[in-house]
This record gives structure tokens, sequence and C-alpha cells, in this order.
């Protein structure tokens, strides 16, 4: 069994001390361990991120932008291998594996126009003879800590743009499915990122407080749960860096009673339990307007529900997977527990999930919850599983108080054949990305994604134009060459 390393300054670096280990999650086996590194490996790594710097700084943008191309490339011809090794730490479906690879490479596509992204702001004769400008300079070493349930896809939302922009970089990416963020440096690597551009360190809170802490990291992302992102950005601010962090999210779908019901269901099906509901865009809760909304939903989602398949990554005949651990899905059934408890509707249950051949994997089925209330506890705290919820309201205004109550605003969307409802949704909700009749609003890789509330600390959202604001500091520069100007003599007063 491998134990994985870390890669510090273009190699791959042997862990020493403390181990993590990986499971398997359609199977519930351990498949390796991971190495989680010291303060001293976190600092090695920050060391040749900072030694690489300057000339990486000096290379035109250009030229960095060529090493994106290259990477893109190869991101293409190892999907099939990248896929796999998501699939079988993570546990989402192959195809799935791939969805999530190709987001990953659209950004690495907007990386490669970062010679244009970067020209920055010019005026001429803003005083007599004077010319300014503002340039975007990068930062210096910058650091990116991210989640389980994306593995490929965040960590590519922040390097790629970070890195075409000038900065060096130190990525700690999940222990938890760590392989194919290594692979996938390796490959960046081999596009022709010279060594210490790029370094990965594996760990856990030590390897984050050492990268919060040292003050050669210049700019954090991170992108997790909203308690860690709390506590990230609080201090990371404190230390004087800039940093985002993204959180959790709990995504309401408001179902009109004049929508298409049928397009409501399966848009539903696919973005409840897609990925087993491991989607920070995952949709977890359906606000139906009226009974007569309700009762048509339910019947209809319990009828497709009976086709969902639950089962191991590899078989692309399944919808989705198993979750993440052995803790998650006692935590994904603690759930469903207490919403029985509180006095909600079981109406589909997934407790108890059995896939033949794979009897100790992590599985938990497609599970649906009728009358819940905002008061339950599977209501206010994101659940992170194949569940979805169905709150019943009087009107659209209800809902949408509903949604603007929560403490989490990362996305939303409502389902109506009227024009007007939906424009005065999308204009007044309180929600980062909203969806009309879309149920996963999850931007394009030249917009930025980034919720409202407690799913995102920071001002600056991921990836897109976003991501060039955050990875570089504006300078502005006021030029005369003199002539005549001088020789007038000093000036004490303004222009006028
Ligand atoms: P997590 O918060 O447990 O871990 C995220 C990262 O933080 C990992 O790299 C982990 O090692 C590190 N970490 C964990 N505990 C820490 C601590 N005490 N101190 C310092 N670092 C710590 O999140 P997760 O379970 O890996 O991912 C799922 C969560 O991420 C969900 O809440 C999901 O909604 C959220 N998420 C949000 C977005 C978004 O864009 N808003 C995207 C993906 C996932």
């Amino acid at each position: 069994m491998t134990t994985l390393g870390h890669l510090i300054n273009g190699s791959r670096v042997a862990g020493e001390g403390r181990t993590q280990d990986i499971f398997n999650p359609s199977t519930g086996e351990v498949g390796g361990q991971v190495s989680l590194a010291s303060k001293a490996t976190v600092e090695d790594a920050i060391a040749a991120a900072q030694a690489a710097y300057p000339a990486w700084r000096d290379t035109p943008p250009a030229k960095r932008a060529r090493v994106m191309f290259n990477f893109k490339q190869l991101l293409e011809q190892n999907a099939d291998e990248i896929a796999r090794l998501i699939g079988q730490e993570h546990g989402k479906i192959v195809h799935d594996a791939k969805g999530e690879l190709q987001r990953g490479i659209e950004n690495v596509e907007y990386a490669c126009g970062v010679p244009e992204l970067l020209k920055g702001e010019h005026s001429k004769n803003t005083g007599p003879g004077i010319d300014s400008w503002s340039e975007f300079q990068p930062l210096g070493v910058v650091a990116g800590i991210t989640p389980f349930n994306f593995p490929a896809m965040v960590p590519l939302w922040m390097y790629p743009m970070a890195i075409a922009c000038g900065n060096t970089f130190v990525l700690k990416p999940s222990e938890r499915d760590p392989t194919s963020a290594l692979y996938i440096a390796e490959l960046a690597l081999e596009a022709g990122l010279p060594a210490g551009v790029l370094n990965v360190v594996n760990g856990d809170k030590e390897a984050v407080d050492t990268l919060l802490d040292d003050d050669r990291v210049k700019a954090v992302s991170f992108v997790g749960s909203t308690p860690i992102a709390e506590t990230i950005y609080q201090r990371a601010s404190a230390n004087g860096k800039r940093c985002q962090a993204l959180g959790g999210a709990k995504n309401h779908a408001i179902v009109m009673p004049d929508a298409d019901m049928d397009n409501v269901v399966n848009s539903l099906n696919g973005a409840a339990f897609g990925s087993s509901g491991e989607r920070c865009m995952a949709l977890s809760v359906a606000v139906a307007v009226g009974d007569e909304t309700a009762d048509a939903l339910i019947g209809k989602m319990q009828t497709q529900m009976k086709t969902l398949k639950v089962g191991p990554f590899h078989d692309a005949e399944n919808d989705f997977g198993p979750v993440i651990t052995k803790a998650h899905q006692e935590k994904v059934c603690g759930y469903i527990d207490s919403a029985e408890q509180q006095g909600a509707n079981i109406v589909v249950d997934g407790r108890g999930a059995q896939v033949a051949g794979h009897e100790h994997g992590f599985y938990v089925g497609g599970t649906l919850i009728d009358r819940v209330t905002p008061d339950m506890t599977c209501y206010l705290e994101e659940i992170f599983g194949p569940v979805l919820l169905v709150v019943r309201v009087g009107t659209m205004e209800e809902a949408m108080r509903l949604i603007d109550d929560h403490e989490y605003g990362n996305g939303t969307c409502i389902y109506t054949r009227d024009g007007e409802a939906a424009r005065y949704f999308s204009d007044h909700i309180q929600v980062g990305m909203v969806g009309i009749n879309v149920p996963l609003p999850v931007p394009v890789s030249y917009h930025s994604f980034g919720g409202w509330k407690r799913s995102l600390f920071g001002d600056l959202a991921a990836y897109g134009p976003d991501a060039v604001r955050f990875y570089t500091k504006r300078k502005t520069v006021t030029q005369r060459w003199p002539s005549a100007g001088v020789r007038e003599g000093a000036q004490f007063s303004f222009p006028s």
C-alpha cells in the first residue's frame, strides 16, 4: 500500500510523520495512505514558491499562457485516468468525474487568455504632458485549500489563474481524496511550469495553519464548509492576507403552480441526488407553492425515484455513488432520523441502502422528505447527502422570505412559466447564483462563482474576472517626462 507524499520544487517528496487512510468509498476498503505534512514540510513548499517567484513574475504573460495551452491538452489526454482517480477516492460515477474535470479544464482555457486579461487601463494626458495607467501585478506566493467534493475541479478554479497572473502557488488538497490533485499538478509541471511555481502539500489543520500564519503567503483561496471558511477568513485577514473563503450551502428551488412538473422532476432528480448530493450547488430544498403543487411534485418524484441507481463509481449505469466516508454516511442518516423525530414525513427512505457485492461501501439511497418546516435540524443545516426536502408554502413571497432568511446564499432557482415572477425573483432574492428553470446555476468559467451571506467570506468570488482581481494588485503609475515642467519651480497647491 502506498503513502502519498507531496510535490515540492518540481519533485515528489515522500512524507514523514503522521499519515491518514484514504478510502475507496465504493467498497469501504482502505486504498492507501496520505502523508500529513508537518510545519517544516509546508515551509519547504513556501520557500520553493518564494524562490521561483521572481523569474515567473518576469516571464511574459504570453509565455505563461502557452504553458496553460499545453496543460489543457494534457488534461484532455489524461481524462480517463483522472476520472478513475477521482471516482476511486471520492466515489462519484466516472461520467460525473469527467464532467467535473471538464469544468476544471474550462478554467484552464480562461487562463489561456491571460495576456488580454492583464492588459490594464491607460489614460493619456491626465495633465499637461502627463500619462497614467493602472497595471495588475501579481501578489507573490499564494495558497489554495480545497474540499473533498471536487478534488480536481476546485484546485483548477484556483491555480491556473493565479499562476497565469504571475504568482507562485502552494495547494493543500483535501486529505480525504488527494491523489487526483497531485496527479494533475504533475501534468502542469509536464506542461512547462518551472520547478517551484506550483507545489502541493498534503495535510490537515497543521498544514493549513502554517499557510495562514506564514508572512511569505500573500493570499489564501479556500473552499470548504462554512465553519472552517469563517475561521480561515478570520485568521488569514488578521495576518494581513487577502482571503476569499467559500463555504457551505442550502440551495432552494421554488416550484410555482404553473411550472412544467415533468421538467421540475427531471431537474430535481439530477440536482438533488447527482454526486450523492455532495455538491455545494446541490438542490436540497424544494419549496412548493400550494398544496396541489406539493402533492403533484411528491407523486411524480416518488415514481421517478424508483428508477434511481446507486452503486460503485466505475459502473456508468449508476446515477450516483457512495458518500465520502462511513462517518459521513452516519451523519447523513442522522439527519434523516432527526427529520422523522421532529415530525417530517419520510416519503422515500435511503437509509440502509445495500449494493450487492459492495456491502461495505458508504451508500445512502435517494431520500425524499415532505412536510419539512424551517425550525427542523434537517432544514437549518447542510446535509451534503442525497436527500431532498420539501417545504410547503402558500405564496411565492413566503417562499422567497424562507430563502432570504436562511444563513446560506449560494444558489437558488425558480420553476415557472411566468416571466414576470421569474424576473422579480432574480432581481430581489438574496442569493449569489440564480437559475430560472435551471437547477444548478453554476457560472461558466468566464463569469465568476460566489454565493452570498455565509456561503462566501471575502469580497471577490472564485475564477473568471474576479480571479484576475483577486490574484493581482492594482498599481497606478502617473508619468511625466520633464521638458518645461520641472523648470517652472515648486508648486504648493493642487493645479486648478
Ligand atoms: P471541510 O471544511 O471539512 O474541508 C475543506 C478543507 O479545509 C480541507 O482541505 C481540509 O483539510 C481543511 N480543513 C478541515 N478542517 C480544518 C481545520 N479545522 N483547520 C484548517 N483546515 C481545515 O470541507 P469538506 O468536507 O472537504 O467539503 C465539503 C464542504 O465544502 C461543504 O460544506 C460544501 O458546501 C463546501 N463547498 C463549497 C463550495 C463553494 O464553492 N461554496 C464548493 C465545494 C464545496
